[in-house]
C-alpha cells in the first residue's frame, strides 16, 4: 500500500518504520487506563544548580507560580552532561518536571480541522471543517471540558472521550478533539528507558535553539499508544522543544493522528505546548484515501486562574463605575442610563478576559483603534465615550459590540488581506455604536457573571435582530465612503468573493459564538453590498490576494494570552496553490530562549509569594 507523508516526517519515519501502514490507529484508552491505574511515580525533585544557567538569573526560576503549584519547582541548573546517556536521563528528568509544572494548570486548547478534498486547480482544498474549544486538566491524566455544547453526545462516553479518533460502528470517521492534543508530552506515564529506545540523530537549530535531534520507539513489549517518532531537545536544560510523529500499535478499527507539536519557552525554565499540526491525507495517483484533513490545535490560558466558585464570588467587581464628577449630585437619567451600559460592558470583558477567550489590551489593539478612529474623524462622530477595541482569542471569523467595545476574532483578523478589509470589518460595528443599537445591559447585574468559564457561550451573546444588520452594514458604507479607506475598499470586496466561495464548506470556521455570523445559510450577508464594485476573483493572479491563511498575522502568547501582530516578512506566492486562504497551514514558530525583553508581564503576577529555590532545593548532588 502506498503511503505518501509530508517530506519532514518522511525522514523520520524512514528510519522506524519502512512500512508503515496508513495512520497507527488505537484505542489509547487501553494504555492509558492499565497506566493510570498504576501509582504515578513520583517525578524527581530538581537537583540543586553549582552554577545558573545564562539566560537565567538567580532570580527568575522564583517566578514560578508557586502559590498555585506548590509542588511545582522552577528547573535548577544542573552540570553539563558529559555522555548522551547522560543527555537522555536529564530529557527524561525535564519531561517529568514540566508534567509536574503543568499538572496545576487547565489550558485552553483549540482544534480546528479542515477535511480535504483535491481540487484540480488549487490542489486539496477544504471540503467540511471542525471546530473544538475546551479547557485542558493537566492534573492526573490528560482530559478536557469544552465550552461548545455538544450537539449529539455519544452514549457510551466514558469510553469513547478516550479514542484519540477512530471510526465507529457505522464506519464513519469520527474526530475526538482530546486526541489533536494528546502530543503535548511525550507520554504522560511511562516516559523512560523501559518503555523507549533513544537513537540521537544530530545537531540542529529551531530558530535561535541549538537542539539534540533524537528519534525514539517504543520497546516491543511497551504496549499501545506509545509515542513513535522524533524529539528536539534544546541543548543547554535539555527540555523537549518539538515532538514529531505518531502513536505505536493501533487496536483494530481505531487510527493515530501524525502529530508535529511546538513548545515555547514562556516562563524560564519551562517549554510550555503551544502549537500542534496535525495532517493525514494522501492524494497521489491511485491512493486510497479514506480520510484526509488538516488541523490545528492551539493551547494558551495556561496562566488563567482556576476558579473555585468561592474564588469567582471574590473575583467578581462590583465597583467598575468611577464616580469621576466634581459635584455630588445624582446622575440625569441619560447619565445613568450610560453610566448602566459602562458598567454591562466592563463586565463582560473582564469576564471574557478571565474565561481566557480575550487577550488583554494591547499592541494589537491600538491598530484595530487607528482605524476605527480613521472611521470616526472623517466622519464626523463624536460619541460620549471613547470606542475601544479588543480581540477574542479564537479562531472561527466573528465581531461583536457590548457597548463601546468592539470585539474581533483573531481568526479573522488572520485572514483579512489589509488595512481596506479591517476598515470593512470594525465599520459595521461601529455603525452599530453610532446608531445606538446597544445590547448587553442585561450584563450590568454581576450576578450574571457568575458561571463557569466552560459554559461563557451559553451565559452570554451579542446577537443583533436582522433589520439593525442592515442598518448597521448600510451606514458603514456610508461610513467608509467618507473615510480614508473610500479608495481602498477593492480589496475588501474580493476578500468577501472569497469567503463567498469558500463559505459552504467552512461552516464552522463561519459559525459565531458570541456575535452575529457574517454568512446565513452558506451566503455571505454581512457587508455583501461591497463585493459588486471589486474585480473579478482569480486565484490564478498571483499578485490578488483575496483572503490570508489562517494564523499568518495574530500571534497569541499561550502563557499570558497576549496577542501581537507577526512581523515576518511575507513570502512569494509562486502558484494559486500558495494563497490558501482560509486555510490551515503547518506551524514553524521561530523558536528562542526565554528573555525578560519579551517576558510576558503576567509571568510575575503568577508568583505573587516567590520562593527562592535555587540554592537550597535540596541535598542531591549533582552529578
Ligand atoms: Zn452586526
Amino acid at each position: 500500500m502506498r503511503r505518501v507523508m509530508r517530506n519532514d516526517m518522511r525522514n523520520v519515519m524512514r528510519n522506524v518504520m519502512p512500512t508503515m501502514n496508513w495512520i497507527l490507529l488505537a484505542l489509547l484508552a487501553l494504555t492509558m487506563t492499565a497506566a493510570a491505574q498504576q501509582p504515578a511515580s513520583a517525578p524527581q525533585n530538581p537537583k540543586p544548580a553549582s552554577s545558573a544557567q545564562p539566560d537565567q538569573t538567580p532570580a527568575q526560576p522564583s517566578q514560578a507560580p508557586s502559590s498555585q503549584a506548590p509542588s511545582a519547582q522552577a528547573p535548577v541548573a544542573l552540570a553539563p552532561p558529559t555522555t548522551m546517556d547522560q543527555v537522555v536521563d536529564r530529557v527524561i528528568m525535564r519531561e517529568k518536571e514540566l508534567i509536574k509544572f503543568l499538572s496545576p494548570r487547565t489550558p485552553i486548547v483549540e482544534t480546528y480541522l479542515q477535511n480535504l478534498t483535491q481540487d484540480k486547480q488549487l490542489g486539496p482544498v477544504p471540503q467540511d471543517d471542525h471546530y473544538f474549544l475546551g479547557r485542558m486538566d493537566l492534573s492526573e491524566s490528560i482530559d478536557r471540558s469544552d465550552y461548545l455544547q455538544d450537539k449529539d453526545k455519544n452514549k457510551d462516553e466514558g469510553m469513547e472521550k478516550r479514542l484519540l479518533g477512530g471510526l465507529t460502528k457505522k464506519f464513519k470517521f469520527q474526530y475526538q478533539p482530546l486526541g489533536f492534543s494528546w502530543m503535548i508530552f511525550v507520554d504522560r506515564n511511562d516516559f523512560d528507558r523501559q518503555h523507549y529506545d533513544f537513537h540521537y540523530s544530530r545537531r540542529e537549530f529551531l530558530g535561535d535553539v541549538r537542539c539534540l535531534v533524537f528519534d525514539l520507539t517504543p520497546k516491543k513489549d511497551a504496549g499501545r499508544g506509545r509515542f513513535l517518532g522524533r524529539i528536539w531537545v534544546e541543548d543547554q536544560d535539555f527540555s523537549i522543544v518539538r515532538l514529531n510523529g505518531t502513536y505505536a500499535h493501533p487496536s483494530r478499527n481505531s487510527y493515530y493522528f501524525h502529530m508535529d507539536s511546538w513548545r515555547l519557552n514562556l516562563v524560564p525554565g519551562y517549554w510550555v505546548p503551544s502549537y500542534i499540526y496535525s495532517e493525514e491525507g494522501d492524494f497521489t495517483a491511485g491512493a486510497h484515501n479514506t480520510i484526509a484533513f488538516k488541523a490545528q490545535t492551539r493551547m494558551w490560558g495556561y496562566n488563567l486562574k482556576t476558579g473555585t466558585p468561592n474564588d469567582e464570588l471574590t473575583n467578581i467587581r462590583v465597583d467598575s463605575v468611577k464616580d469621576d464628577t466634581p459635584t455630588a449630585q445624582d446622575a440625569t437619567p441619560l447619565a445613568a442610563e450610560r453610566e448602566w451600559q459602562q458598567q454591562a460592558e466592563d463586565n463582560v470583558i473582564e469576564r471574557l478576559e478571565r474565561a481566557g477567550l480575550l487577550a488583554p489590551e494591547g499592541d494589537v489593539d491600538k491598530i484595530l483603534q487607528t482605524v476605527v478612529n480613521n472611521l470616526e474623524i472623517t466622519n464626523n462622530i463624536e460619541l460620549p465615550r471613547p470606542v475601544r477595541t479588543r480581540v477574542l482569542t479564537t479562531s472561527p471569523l466573528e465581531t461583536f459590540s457590548v457597548g463601546n467595545t468592539i470585539v474581533v476574532s483573531r481568526g479573522l483578523i488572520d485572514v483579512l488581506p489589509d488595512e481596506g478589509s479591517l476598515a470593512m470589518v470594525l465599520s459595521h460595528e461601529l455603525a452599530h455604536i453610532v446608531l445606538g443599537h446597544n445590547l448587553g445591559s442585561q450584563y450590568a447585574f454581576n450576578d450574571r457573571m457568575l458561571f463557569s468559564d466552560e459554559s461563557t457561550y451559553q451565559n452570554f451573546g451579542f446577537k443583533h435582530i436582522p433589520e439593525e444588520e442592515t442598518a448597521a452594514d448600510k451606514k458603514a458604507i456610508e461610513m467608509l465612503k467618507a473615510s480614508p479607506y473610500a479608495q481602498k475598499l477593492e480589496t475588501a470586496g474580493l476578500f468577501i468573493k472569497a469567503l463567498q466561495q469558500r463559505a459552504p464548506q467552512l461552516s464552522a470556521l463561519l459559525q459565531a459564538h458570541l456575535g452575529n455570523n457574517i454568512t446565513e445559510n452558506g451566503t455571505v450577508t454581512r457587508m455583501a453590498a461591497l463585493a459588486t464594485a471589486s474585480p473579478a476573483l482569480d486565484w490564478n493572479k498571483l499578485d490578488q490576494i483575496a483572503a490570508l491563511p489562517l494564523g499568518g498575522r495574530v500571534k497569541l502568547n499561550p502563557w499570558d494570552d497576549k496577542v501581537e501582530i507577526v512581523k515576518a516578512q511575507p513570502v512569494a506566492i509562486t502558484s494559486a496553490r500558495d494563497k490558501m486562504p482560509f486555510e490551515v497551514t503547518p506551524f514553524y514558530p521561530r523558536l528562542s530562549r526565554y528573555s525578560n525583553a519579551n517576558a510576558p508581564a503576567a509571568t510575575t503576577a503568577a508568583a505573587p509569594a516567590p520562593t527562592t529555590t535555587t540554592a537550597n532545593a535540596s541535598p542531591t548532588p549533582a552529578n
